[in-house]
């Protein structure tokens, strides 16, 4: 029974496909035991709807024709049976997931990997449901200063601090990072934060420009043939970088983030290849340099806790990530915008 919403259907934008997303009315979610009915306030776009988009599906987490998205904030609109930590009206940002709790990655706090992480789709809609698992675990209280859309930044620079956290980065470190797409320019950010010499690099000007508008102290096209022996010129002795993050997930960068790494030092393969992607190593550079290869995948709730923090304590400039805002029923003409690559990073899809 619908008690505080007089209709029955909302609108929501379903993915058919390849580069096929429309606008439909279908039926709000009821909520069940445990359950949280969520008013969408804010929904952003990310680099992995985009691949999501272009390919028309994702292994793990989403199969068409399904609802889409999953950077999210909004509002409590109903509760299930049995919830008492949220009440109607509450302002919240929910994570993209849930983990088991039981297997043995939860139990090693590597809830990231869990073998049975349940995940949700539905931001790019009017509401959403968020199941009892993530209501219990990955269902954050805003603090009142924290918007709705700097507040939808949690779940990827959740990402971003376990990566930092997993890759011991010390201050004092130089770090190079290889993409300054959104997440690299959230690496930029949380790096200077912490006292580290940033080497950005990037291949477009617009984004180069906004990473030493954000602190990096070098910018340098990752286009150039020689993007790497320059990443060694601001070393000493041309040395290497402490750390170098790939953040972009492609063959050439994780190449390149070999090449520019000091003896003893860590590459973090941040960004996701395409599956089936292979990478030749250079197994003397890797053995007598002693290079440790790292690399991270999602989060976890202590994570998306520190995120929610973070933002609350301005340690992340997020306006300047969000780079429009764009009604819900312009999705698709937004997507087809940013895989043009126009120079946005993100936008905010507002219902
Ligand atoms: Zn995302
Ligand atoms: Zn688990």
């Amino acid at each position: 029974m619908r008690e505080l919403l007089s209709r029955e259907k909302m609108t929501a934008a379903i993915l058919y496909g390849k580069r096929d997303v429309r606008i439909e009315q279908i039926p709000i979610p009821s909520v069940g035991p445990g359950e949280v009915l969520v008013r969408i306030k804010t929904a952003l776009t990310c680099g992995t709807d985009l691949k999501v988009y272009r390919q028309g599906f994702h292994a793990r987490m989403i199969v068409p024709p399904s609802v889409f998205g999953h950077e999210l904030s909004g509002i409590v609109e109903e509760v299930g049976e049995g919830v008492d930590s949220f009440a109607p009206g509450m302002r919240v940002v929910a994570a993209n997931s849930g983990p088991c709790n039981q297997c043995f990655y939860c139990q090693r706090h590597l809830e990231n990997l869990c073998e049975n992480l349940q995940f949700i789709n539905g931001a790019y809609a009017e509401f959403i449901k968020i199941p009892e698992r993530i209501v219990r675990q990955n269902l954050l209280i805003l603090p009142d200063s924290v918007g709705f859309q700097e507040a939808a930044l949690v779940e990827p620079l959740a990402c971003v601090l376990r990566a930092v956290e997993m890759t011991e980065i010390m201050e004092g470190d130089t770090v190079a990072i290889i993409g300054m797409g959104p997440i690299g320019l959230m690496f930029v950010q949380i790096l200077k934060s912490m006292g580290t010499r940033v080497i950005a690099l990037g291949n477009r000007g617009s984004q180069l420009m906004m990473a030493s508008a954000m602190g990096a102290d070098h910018v340098i096209d990752s286009m150039r043939s020689n993007a790497v022996e320059q990443v060694r010129k601001l070393t000493s002795g041309r040395r290497g970088a402490d750390v170098v993050i790939e953040a972009v997930g492609s063959k050439e960068t994780w190449q390149q983030a070999m090449g520019m790494v000091r003896r003893g030092g860590t590459i973090n393969l941040f960004g996701g290849c395409p599956s089936g992607t292979h990478i030749p190593l250079d197994s003397t550079l890797i053995h007598y340099s002693e290079i440790t290869i790292k690399a991270n995948f999602h989060h976890t709730p202590r994570h998306i806790r520190e995120a929610l923090d973070a933002i609350h304590r301005g340690k992340l400039k997020a306006k300047s990530l969000i780079t429009g805002e764009e009604r819900l029923s312009t999705l698709g003409n937004v997507l087809e915008r940013l895989l043009n690559r126009n120079g946005d990073l993100k936008i905010a899809i507002i219902p």
